[in-house]
């Protein structure tokens, strides 16, 4: 069997967090908050969290983008990562779920840093290229509607600049991308966007098997 990445038991996963982390009080509050969420399953796991912050610090970004508000911890995590200029570009549609990520801004001190756009990403998105705004941003984090993966993506590697990175969260489904005949559009679109990222030659990248499996993908040209 060649060397592969460690299948994680519930307890090793706690013993991850409880020792191979420092997750934020914030944060953690945040998490409680959208444990009660009927769709809590969309949040971050704690060590993803704590990969992206150690990211956007080792990048040196200080603007963002967060395509997927949603409450607000991907967000958060990395405007308490930036410097004080910094800046998260935060994209959702949703009201009531980014109506708690402002809470969790203001409570984490970090509400100056993020300008939420409460529209269609896609639109934002082509605002800010249309706005002249291409090759300004260091880091952008996708996470939303699985069928518009691709055009989130070609939009990001447009508005990153050279030697910026680009994340993109669920790229392993669950595992149901190993499905050879997905019955389900979303797995469907996840295969669609992996296989599309493995062949885009402007960035290198790296599929990382944290959460629910996170791609890096470094801007190259
Ligand atoms: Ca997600």
């Amino acid at each position: 069997m060649s060397p592969q990445s460690l299948t994680l038991t519930n307890e090793l996963h706690q013993y991850i967090v409880d020792t191979g982390i420092r997750e934020p009080q914030v944060l953690a509050e945040l998490r409680a908050r959208t444990a009660q969420h009927p769709q809590q399953r969309m949040l971050l796991s704690p060590e993803q969290g704590q990969l992206m912050s150690m990211l956007v610090k080792l990048l040196g970004a200080r603007r963002t983008l967060d395509v997927g508000t949603f409450t607000g911890y991907s967000s958060t995590v990395v405007a308490l990562a930036l410097p004080d200029d910094g800046e998260v570009i935060s994209c959702d549609v949703n009201e009531q779920d980014t109506t708690v990520a402002q809470e969790f801004w203001r409570r984490a001190g970090v509400e100056s840093k993020v300008d939420l756009r409460l529209a269609p990403a896609l639109g934002t998105l082509d605002g800010l290229i249309e706005d002249g705004e291409s090759s300004t941003f260091d880091f952008s984090f996708i996470d939303a509607d699985k069928g518009n993966y691709i055009n989130y993506f070609q939009r990001s590697l447009e508005l990153v600049r050279v030697g910026g990175v680009i994340a993109v969260d669920n790229t392993l489904w669950s595992g149901r991308v190993l499905e050879a005949d997905p019955e389900h559009g979303t797995t469907v679109s996840i295969k669609a966007f992996n296989d599309y990222a493995h062949a885009e030659q402007r960035v290198e990248l790296v599929m990382v098997p944290v959460g629910d499996g996170l791609t890096l993908a470094r801007k190259i040209r």
